[in-house]
C-alpha cells in the first residue's frame, strides 16, 4: 500500500544564508516533524551569525504567482508566514488568504533580527495588524514584538490579548527576553491566558529560535493537533534544538535542529 501522503506546510519566509533562521529552519523542522514544505521566499538577506546586514524583498507579483501556482496543485494543509518585509508583501499574501480562507495561518511576526536590525519597512506594522493579525490562527510574538504590534500596551501580556482581540485566535507570547530566572511563555485564546509553559532559562543566545518554534507549530496544526498542544510538541521540540545547538559561526548558536 501507498504511504501516507505527507500534510504539505507552505511557508513564506526570507532566506538566512547561515541557515540559522528563515526557510531553512522552516524546512528543517517541519521535515523533522513529517511534512513536507513548499517554500517562498519572501526576501533576501545578507547576515551573518551576529546580525542581518541587508536585505531586498522579493517582487510581491511573483511570490503571488508562486504562491497561487502551488495553491493550485498541492493540497495546503497550513500555511506559515515569517518574514514579510514590506507592506506590499503583506497586501499580495493577504490575497491570497482571502483566496483561501480555510487553511490555517501559524504567524511569526518578524520585525528586527537578533542583532537587532529592523526587518520591517515603511507601514509594515500597520498592514500586519491591519491584514494580517485578524486572519491568524496562531500568532507567535516575543515580548519586543508583540509591543512593536500593539504599541500602546502598558505589558507585553496586554499587547498580547489586544492582538488576541484584534482577532489572532490564538496568541504564543515567548518569554525569552524577560529578566526571569526561567523561561515562561503564555497561550492566550478567547481574551484571557490559557496555558503557561515553564522551561530552563539557556546561557546562549540563538540564531532562528522562533523560526524552529513557528513552523515546528505549523507542521503540528498540519497533523491535527489541537492549538494548545500544537504550541506545547513545538515548545519542547526546539527547547531540545536550542540545548543541542552548535557555534557554527562566530556569535548566535544555530540550533540543532537534525539531533
Ligand atoms: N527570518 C529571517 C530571514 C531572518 O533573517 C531572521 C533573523 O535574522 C528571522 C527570521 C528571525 O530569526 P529568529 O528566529 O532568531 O527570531
Amino acid at each position: 500500500m501507498e504511504n501516507p501522503k505527507k500534510p504539505i506546510v507552505l511557508c513564506f519566509s526570507g532566506l538566512d544564508p547561515t541557515g540559522g533562521a528563515g526557510i531553512q529552519a522552516d524546512i528543517e523542522a517541519i521535515a523533522k516533524h513529517g511534512c513536507h514544505v513548499a517554500p517562498i521566499i519572501t526576501a533576501n538577506t545578507i547576515q551573518n551569525t551576529r546580525n542581518v546586514i541587508e536585505f531586498e524583498g522579493i517582487n510581491p507579483n511573483f511570490i503571488y504567482k508562486q504562491a497561487k501556482t502551488i495553491l493550485e496543485d498541492m493540497p495546503v494543509s497550513t500555511i506559515k508566514i515569517g518574514m514579510l518585509g514590506s507592506k506590499e508583501t503583506t497586501e499580495i499574501i493577504h490575497k491570497l488568504l482571502c483566496e483561501h480562507p480555510n487553511i490555517p495561518l501559524i504567524f511569526d511576526p518578524v520585525l528586527s533580527a537578533g542583532g537587532g536590525t529592523s526587518l520591517a519597512r515603511d507601514n509594515l506594522i500597520d498592514a500586519i495588524n491591519k491584514l494580517i493579525i485578524p486572519r491568524t490562527t496562531i500568532l507567535t510574538p516575543n515580548i519586543p514584538e508583540a509591543l512593536l504590534l500593539s504599541d500602546k500596551s502598558d505589558s507585553a501580556e496586554q499587547a498580547a490579548l489586544n492582538l488576541n482581540k484584534s482577532g489572532a485566535k490564538n496568541v504564543l507570547l515567548t518569554g525569552t527576553h524577560s529578566d526571569s530566572t526561567d523561561v515562561s511563555h503564555t497561550l492566550f485564546q478567547q481574551n484571557k491566558a490559557i496555558q503557561t509553559y515553564h522551561y530552563k532559562r539557556l546561557p546562549h543566545e540563538y540564531h532562528g529560535s522562533g523560526c524552529t518554534l513557528a513552523s515546528s507549530i505549523a507542521a503540528f496544526i498540519a497533523l491535527k493537533s489541537s492549538p494548545a498542544d500544537a504550541c506545547k510538541h513545538a515548545l519542547d521540540f526546539t527547547y531540545k534544538t536550542l540545548v543541542h545547538a552548535q557555534a557554527l559561526g562566530q556569535h548566535q548558536l544555530i540550533p540543532n535542529r537534525c539531533h
